[in-house]
């Protein structure tokens, strides 16, 4: 529904994105699997679908991923039941490790992307939940990721615990002392690990305690969907242009592995709000139907629905897939007090506030006190769209 606003400068922003990898030596283990899917696959072009450098996977544009994803599905399809398939696969998931799993050991790379996320949320307009503009994305602290220190730790790969429990200084700990804490998974439960845990080892008994300062580091998160499932795909799990940051019902309620363009190369171009010709904004416009008649609308809303027009556009399957209409309509209030206030405050009676001012507030600065359209833009607050559609659309009546 947004699309997501990209800094200026794109190098420097896939150069600050691409530190988070360039330590941990993934492009050994890439250039050996890729070398597997050029081998397997049918298409002319493979050896230009699947980058040379692994950087060029985890940078590159949006359109390169579609490419990477339709034809690694091809693969897949051919392959199904194959022994060397599956280990393959299972190679690129813990390459491309985005979430940990207790049985992968690699390490996963989802707490620095979302941190990534937030330090750049300014330049990217961070604010709504680019599929709906219903809720806010905003940092919701570390209890939104793993509920507390506790679950953190009982869940973590060893991986994870290495990365993340380290020196104060940013130096990992010896081999011996990692393995003291993973030894407390086996035996404390979630609610005890955490005490056990502040008593061992070099930081034993210090303040503030070692889960303090390491949950400190782990708090801001929100969520990031991969447009393209990276559940279809290990691939892109952690391509910047896969990301949109969105609200839990979307990503976990609603979309989840779902894929809504198919195989169709065209299709996941359009839909998807990381792409270059992304054009939601200026395909769709949020109506209120039937055009309203009445001066008071919000006093009968059973006559009044919001709806997605026209009906026959290309983001209809964004639109069904979210459930737009249905979600925007329990909100279709907002909709019909901005429109009865427009009919209340006509551009003649705008002129006579203007006048009782006496020159120190514009017209339109009277209209946005009012209406709120251009604050409501400006501060990317839930339900944007849909203000500046209904009183674009009221004024294109007035005229
Ligand atoms: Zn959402």
């Amino acid at each position: 529904m947004k699309k997501i606003h990209y800094p200026e400068d794109r190098t420097a922003f896939e150069y600050s994105y691409w530190q988070i990898f360039k330590e941990s030596g993934l492009q050994t283990e890439w250039t050996r699997l890729r070398r597997k899917l050029i081998a397997w696959s049918d298409s002319p072009d493979k050896s230009t679908i699947y980058p040379d450098q692994i950087q060029d996977v985890i940078c590159g544009k949006y359109e390169i991923l579609v490419d990477i994803y339709l034809d690694y599905k091809k693969i897949k399809k051919n392959k199904i039941g194959d022994a060397e398939w599956v280990t393959l696969e299972t190679d690129l998931f813990s390459l491309f490790s985005y979430n940990a799993s207790k049985e992968d050991h690699s390490h996963a790379f989802q707490p620095e992307i979302a941190e990534f996320f937030m330090g750049h949320a300014v330049e990217l307009e961070l604010h709504v939940c680019h599929y709906c503009e219903l809720a806010y994305v905003n940092a919701y602290g570390f209890s939104g990721v793993f509920k507390d220190f506790g679950r953190f730790l009982k869940n973590a790969t060893e991986g994870d615990i290495r990365h993340y429990i380290r020196r104060a200084d940013g130096n990992p700990y010896s081999d011996r002392i990692i393995g003291d804490v993973v030894e407390l998974q086996k035996k404390y439960s979630e609610k005890q690990i955490t005490e056990a845990f502040n008593n061992i080892g070099p930081w034993g008994g210090k303040e503030p305690k070692k889960s303090e300062t390491i949950a400190a580091k782990l708090r801001n998160h929100f969520d990031l969907d991969h447009f393209l499932p990276k559940s279809q795909c290990p691939i892109v799990g952690l391509s910047l242009y896969n990301l949109v940051p969105s609200c839990a019902v979307c990503n976990e309620k609603l979309k989840g592995a779902d894929e809504i363009g198919g195989d169709d190369r065209a299709k996941w171009l359009t839909l998807s709000p990381t792409s270059d010709s992304y054009s939601f904004d200026k395909e769709v416009s949020i109506a209120i139907e039937p055009t309203p008649t009445d001066f008071k609308t919000k006093e009968t809303p059973e006559k009044y629905r919001l709806a997605f027009s026209p009906k026959a556009n290309k983001y209809e399957p964004i639109i069904r897939e979210f459930l737009l209409e249905e979600r925007y309509n329990y909100h279709k209030c907002e909709a019909l007090r901005l429109h009865d206030l427009l009919v209340d405050y006509p551009k003649t009676r705008i002129k006579m506030i203007k006048d009782v001012f006496k020159g120190s507030k514009t017209e339109k600065e009277i209209e946005n006190d009012i209406f709120g359209v251009e604050y409501n833009q400006a501060y990317h607050r839930c339900f944007s769209k849909m203000y500046s559609d209904i009183f674009q659309a009221h004024y294109k009546q007035d005229c």
